[in-house]
């Protein structure tokens, strides 16, 4: 026995109804009328919500609708069927389900910041064309530029020569890849400020912009292997992309807080400032070192030769902090005097295998 409700159905185009009745069979709505005969797959229908008052509206998936007035009557009719429609309709109506709505969205958007953001980033970064990637780094040394750097008083002799020592052994650190040209070379262009609010340092940004400031060059013109090293691990920054997962991973926040809160801002002018004041992570720094050890050992050099540099660099913080009360570390995030700890890192190069 078919439990059938008589009922109105508007075509969606003519304001004028029609009588029907509608019956649920075989997981279809049947609408049957004076000439009519339609049947919905019931998930396409769009079931009338039920709040407490006003008629029964029910959207079907052609554009036509069925309109109830009678809604203890429809809701009779409905319950009798013996399904529900969604959980979305049985749960606006519940505070409880609200709450428990938002806090999910809470921790799907936290569980992406945490898990699947760095992934996505990690994954994202190295597929950027490397035109856009020296385009944004670029726009970010111009920015750095403004803060920071001064024109060098490095002579044009000895930037020729530590580029030409640079260039020569970055070739002789080429992976078999590299050498057949099955990957393409790291790109790297090498250039000199006077920075004297970040002392001896060093940094690299997107698409191979490496700087060199001329504290650094003083600190290690005594340890040319050690300064070598100091441009190697910024080429492992570059190498492994960490500028720009930086990049992609606050473009990707901003666009999941967007989502949610519903204005990602004008994000895109925030970049270059963004590779000025974050810093990389640990584990980003470890992959430089672990890039630098593995270029000096290429070119014949201990790592060990590293030491010298955390040693100075301890050193020169020391008595730059004895003078004016902050460290160097604080200004450019990005650069060289940062996290992991000296001693972590002498132990790293000074204990380096192959
Ligand atoms: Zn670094």
């Amino acid at each position: 026995m078919q439990d059938a409700l008589p009922t109105t159905w508007f075509d969606g185009l003519s304001p004028q109804g029609l009588a029907v009745s509608v019956t649920l069979a075989q997981g279809q709505l049947l609408v049957q009328g004076d000439g009519l005969e339609r049947t919905y797959a019931l998930p396409s229908v769009r079931w009338p919500e039920k709040s407490r008052h006003g008629p029964r509206l029910c959207d079907l998936p052609d554009g036509s609708s069925l309109q109830h007035a009678n809604a203890a009557q429809w809701d009779e009719w409905f319950e009798r069927q013996g399904f529900r429609p969604s959980w979305v309709v049985a749960t606006t109506l519940s505070w409880r389900a609200v709450m428990a709505s938002v806090l999910g969205i809470a921790v799907i958007a936290a569980a992406a910041w945490r898990w699947g953001i760095p992934a996505a980033s990690e994954w994202v970064a190295p597929q950027i064309p490397l035109p856009l990637q020296q385009r944004i780094g670029s726009q970010a040394l111009e920015q750095i530029q403004g803060l920071w750097l001064k024109p060098t008083a490095i002579g044009s002799d000895e930037q020729a020569r530590l580029r030409d020592r640079f260039g020569q052994m970055t070739q002789a650190a080429q992976t078999p890849e590299q050498r057949l040209h099955l990957q393409p070379p790291v790109p790297w262009r090498l250039h000199f400020y006077k920075a004297p609010a970040l002392g001896a340092n060093a940094f690299a940004l997107p698409g191979g912009d490496v700087v060199l400031t001329d504290g650094m060059v003083e600190l290690l013109r005594d340890q040319p292997d050690a300064l070598m090293g100091v441009l190697a691990h910024e080429l492992g920054h570059v190498e492994h992309h960490h500028g720009m997962q930086m990049v992609v991973k606050t473009s990707l926040l901003s666009a999941l807080v967007g989502a949610v809160i519903g204005d990602a801002g004008s994000f895109l002018t925030a970049i270059p400032m963004l590779l000025a004041t974050q810093g990389y992570s640990r584990d980003a720094e470890r992959e430089a070192d672990e890039a630098a050890a593995l270029f000096l050992h290429r070119n014949h050099i201990h790592p060990r030769v590293m030491a010298v540099l955390f040693e100075r660099l301890r050193k020169q913080a020391k008595d730059k902090s004895k003078d004016s009360g902050t460290s160097v570390q604080d200004v450019l995030p990005i650069g060289l005097a940062s996290h992991p700890s000296d001693a972590q890192r002498i132990a790293f190069f000074t204990n380096w295998q192959p």
